[in-house]
């Protein structure tokens, strides 16, 4: 692999401060060499240049840590049931999720965390593929499929099937059965079990409501933890929240409905949880939904609105709390379409009062812990430090600026993981024209 050299770039390196001008080594897999020069000057190339190193200069654009999205859902087919994901044959499916695992990398998503799959084994096959090369896609961690109750969120038989239809989620009830069903994920090899602490308001079921009991739900987090795997939960309800601050369920998605204690007893834990609120779904939902059959009207009876107040209300408080915020929307649905993710980002700093940089830290220096890479205070990925991980995005303009950005494609000039382009600069001829942003040369370092 040859070692590329990124000059003239302003440098994001997740450490919160304003980005810097220099340039940054990358030699195999990781981040050698970070150095501050002034702008408009190719800085001390000869104490940082490689030999045979491919050099980038940059001209100016914005070098930061790749993002990492805390909700991801391979499996969802942006289709508007759950039927119409869980119907969809095995063989299109797997298909299917290493298309949008190539999205989330085009899209500066190099590591993202699987918060269900639709069948089975989608998201353990996927990751293997990644990891062994075999297809495209960003750091990943692989999840089960929802654990629920019969009548809960996921259950999708009906009683006029035959008993062997296939569920969205994994139904149990009952200690032993969810013992036997967290024993059945692990063997597949996820490295994350969901479990449906809550109701989802669209399926029926208020996302208020809470169906496990505190037997069951303990019975999940102990024998996932004897295999050394991670729980996540659906969690909008505040007991929901409560049960996994109690039981040490690390990561809690949605957390819409908070009070004084639920918020008391998770910045008493603060740096054991994670929080991904999943905003899109909850905005699009409200209002982005007419075209699929829920107008505003329909999803305001619904509670989506009200819900999606408290959400805000909630995020807001947990901000102020120091609680960690991640971005991941729950994207796959239909008006919640893969690829879009970035809004998260926007929408943390439109809805929850973030600053444009707690947002980009958001999605950069939680996503290390949050991928159980950044250790020990030992850093992997989410930075732009020596010894990590080269998990790169060159992007053209300031998200600082205008969070925005993140969005376009276009504005994503590069993407690189693990020290390898996914997508490289666009080639331009040295001294032929250039803008602000815009990578103006890209050449080989003389040997
Ligand atoms: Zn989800």
């Amino acid at each position: 692999m040859a070692d590329t050299l990124f000059t003239n770039v302003r440098i994001f390196d997740g450490g919160g401060e304003t980005p810097f001008t220099g340039d940054v080594l990358v030699s195999g897999n990781r981040i050698a060499r970070v150095v501050r020069t002034a702008y408009g000057q190719r800085g001390a190339p000869a104490a940082s240049a490689v030999a045979g190193a491919t050099v980038i200069d940059g001209n100016g654009a914005f070098l930061m840590p790749g993002m990492v999205e805390a909700h991801t859902h391979f499996s969802w087919n942006d289709q508007p049931t759950l039927d119409s994901i869980q119907r969809m044959p095995p063989e299109e499916h797997i298909l299917w999720c290493a298309q949008v695992a190539r999205t989330y990398l085009d899209m500066g998503w190099t590591s993202c965390v699987g918060a269900a799959t639709a069948k089975p084994r989608l998201d353990v096959v996927i990751r293997n593929a990644i990891n062994d090369g075999t297809i495209v896609g960003p750091r990943y961690i692989a999840a089960s499929q929802e654990i629920t109750v019969p009548g809960g969120l996921g259950d999708t038989t009906a009683p006029h099937l035959p008993q062997h239809e296939f569920a969205f989620g994994a139904i149990v009830s009952g200690a032993e059965e969810m013992r036997r069903c967290v024993r059945m994920f692990a063997k597949y090899g996820v490295d994350q079990i969901k479990i449906n602490l809550s109701g989802e308001s669209i399926t029926g079921m208020p996302s208020e409501m809470s169906q496990f009991t505190e037997q069951e739900v303990a019975v999940c987090v102990d024998e996932a933890h004897r295999w050394g795997k991670r729980v996540a939960a659906h969690a909008r309800s505040t007991w929901s929240i409560k049960e996994c601050v109690r039981q040490g369920i690390e990561v809690i998605y949605h957390a819409s409905f908070t009070d004084e204690e639920a918020l008391d007893m998770l910045e008493a834990a603060k740096f054991k949880h994670f929080v991904a609120p999943g905003l899109a779904w909850l905005i699009n939902t409200s209002y982005h939904a007419s075209a699929w059959g829920l107008p505003p009207e329909v999803t305001k009876k619904m509670g989506y609105h009200r819900e999606l107040e408290a959400a805000i209300e909630s995020m807001k408080a947990m901000r102020r709390r120091g609680i960690r915020i991640l971005p991941g929307g729950d994207y796959g649905f239909a008006w919640t379409p893969h690829g879009t993710n970035a809004k998260d980002l926007e929408y943390f700093v439109k809805h929850v009062g973030m600053s444009t940089m707690e947002a980009l830290l958001s999605a950069t220096a939680w996503g290390g812990p949050m991928m159980g890479l950044n250790r020990d205070g030992h850093k992997e990925i989410g930075y732009i430090r020596e010894g990590c991980l080269a998990d790169i995005l060159l992007v053209d303009g300031d998200p600082l600026s205008d969070i925005t950005i993140l969005q376009d494609k276009k504005r994503i000039l590069a993407v690189m993981k693990d020290g390898e382009f996914h997508r490289a600069p666009p080639l331009r001829q040295a001294g032929g024209a250039t803008r602000y942003g815009a990578p103006a040369t890209v050449t080989r370092w003389a040997a």
